[in-house]
């Protein structure tokens, strides 16, 4: 089956230690338990999509190394049809993460290869983009590799929806305005917010603002649609001209109530459903794909992990309905 969403992103392999208490320096101590699985916000993006049922392409780049035959492994596993570049000049991607007895972490990432993801490698792949409905995005590749990405969307007519996590340091609010929809969470629109709106926000009250304080802060992005995830408060929407078949130009959608144990990839599991719902749900209202979204993203906090912890589409209809 063509792709219908192509996701444009990084791939990491997390690698957890459990510890007691964090090591001191120069000390070595030993950890009483040991995962290790996938991760990447663009990697476990694009399993929040597939698990949805969406038809999903990921374009990323590995190392020619263990690392990248593990992603590769995984990838055929999940069933997610990938366009690798193998680099032999730089690594696959790897987070070292360290989780204490009271369960907080220390974390150190090297983005390897992903910062390397070549622009014209992504322009060889036109052929997927000729049939796609929606482009993925988010901000863990060089910008050169995400603009390549954007201009063959405008050449075949894809949606644009870019998940701004993390902020790049070098992005222009020219480019960011090449995407549809942007999916930050409360620190994300902060920081855009500070950045090129010239306003100072705290993010931590932000959910506490009235819809109509939420929709002029995100309204000085000119971006046509910006979706604020909210963590536990769920997420809101606020459209520019175009409202997508919405009646509202911004509301809020509550968050589901889960027993949340671990919030680890809760926006990649939000982004991901989102674009799945955008296009299985074809011509309904913008709002039934961001309830969808927030009840993936739900539930995936009541799993340990990240990618592993993506409910499928069945999980989501037995809970929620
Ligand atoms: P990020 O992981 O990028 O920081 P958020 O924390 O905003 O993203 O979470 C993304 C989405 O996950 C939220 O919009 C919400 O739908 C859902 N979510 C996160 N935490 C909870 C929670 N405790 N209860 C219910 N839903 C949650």
């Amino acid at each position: 089956m063509p792709a219908q969403v192509i996701v444009v992103g990084s791939y990491v392999q997390d690698q957890t230690w459990l510890v007691e208490r964090f090591p001191q320096v120069g000390e070595t101590l030993r950890a009483h338990g040991f995962n290790t699985g996938p991760g990447g916000k663009g990697f476990n993006q694009a399993i929040a999509c597939t698990r949805q049922g969406a038809a999903v392409t990921f374009i990323g780049a590995i190392g020619n190394d263990a690392l990248g035959g593990i992603a590769q492994h995984i990838a055929k596993n999940e069933n997610l049809p990938c366009r690798w570049q193998i680099r032999n000049d730089q690594p696959t991607a790897a987070a070292g993460i360290t989780v204490n007895a009271r369960g907080e972490n220390q974390i150190a990432i090297s983005l390897g290869a992903n910062e390397h993801l070549d622009a014209d490698f992504v322009r060889a792949q036109a052929d997927i983009f000729a049939s796609a409905r929606v482009l993925l995005l988010q901000m863990e590749n060089n910008l050169d590799a995400l603009a390549a990405a954007l201009d063959l969307c405008t050449q075949h007519g894809l949606l644009r929806v870019w998940n701004p996590a993390p902020v790049h340091a070098d992005l222009d609010l020219a480019l960011l305005r090449r995407a549809d929809i942007i999916t930050p969470n409360e620190t994300e629109f902060a920081l855009l917010l500070q950045r090129f709106g010239n306003t100072k926000i705290d993010p931590a009250n932000l959910a506490q603002q009235n819809d109509a304080t939420l929709h002029a802060l995100a309204r000085q992005l000119g971006i046509a649609t910006v979706v604020i995830t909210l963590g536990a408060h769920g997420s809101f929407v606020s459209h520019g001209e175009n409202q997508r078949g919405d009646s509202d130009a911004c509301y809020r959608i509550a968050p589901e109530s889960v027993h949340a144990i671990d919030t680890t990839g809760a926006g990649d599991a939000f982004s991901g459903a989102l674009v799945a719902a955008l296009v299985l749900f074809r011509e309904r209202p913008f709002r039934d794909a961001i309830r969808h979204a927030n009840r993936v993203a739900a539930l995936s906090t009541e799993i340990v992990g990240a990618a592993p912890a993506m409910p499928n589409y069945a999980a989501v209809i037995a809970r929620f309905g």
